[in-house]
């Protein structure tokens, strides 16, 4: 029985998001299909390891060390060939929180998009996420772990400390 349930990101999404009365100068974008969202960056923090296991259920052909990539609409199946939702917005929402947290890229730029199957676009579960920043909390990849920081983080733009200045590497 897979993981991957129409509900559960139903769920995890719309709590991501921003309410009414809430500060909104901090946020992550994500851009699907249809939609541009700003998450709540702590809240999608807080998601990450269940996000992962929700797009790890997705069939062998969307991850990046088995197939490479696959059509946003094979999505809809996950890797017990079970149809685990009908509704193309769910798809899209799955797809956006693994984008916003790193965990999903969009090899083909936009304007590629109308010559592949449906006019849609292929995504790819990363394999390469290995591990948190140690200043923002953020996935790192394996290339950035060997310093425990971001990119971000270790050049200074989140915080202004530039850590590849004075050679810190934990
Ligand atoms: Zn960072």
């Amino acid at each position: 029985m897979s993981d991957l349930n129409a509900s559960r990101v139903d769920t995890i999404f719309r709590d991501c998001l921003f309410s009414e009365e809430e500060d909104k100068a901090d946020y992550v974008e994500a851009i699907g299909i249809l939609a541009t969202v700003h998450f709540h960056p702590g809240r999608l923090a807080s998601y990450e390891k269940e996000i992962k296991l929700l797009l790890s259920e997705l069939p062998d052909s969307f991850q990046e060390k088995l197939g490479g990539g696959m059509s946003f609409l094979n999505a809809c199946m996950d890797r017990y060939d079970h149809q685990w939702t009908g509704l193309h917005a769910t798809m899209e929402q799955l797809f956006l929180l693994g984008m916003a947290t790193k965990m999903v890229c969009c090899p083909l730029p936009r304007d590629l998009w109308p010559a592949l199957p449906g006019g849609m676009p292929y995504y790819t579960v990363v394999s390469s996420v290995r591990g948190t920043c140690t200043a923002c909390g953020n996935p790192i990849a394996l290339e950035e772990c060997y310093r425990g920081y971001c990119d971000d983080c270790w050049h200074g733009k989140t915080d202004g400390y530039d850590r590849s200045q004075n050679g810190c590497t934990s």
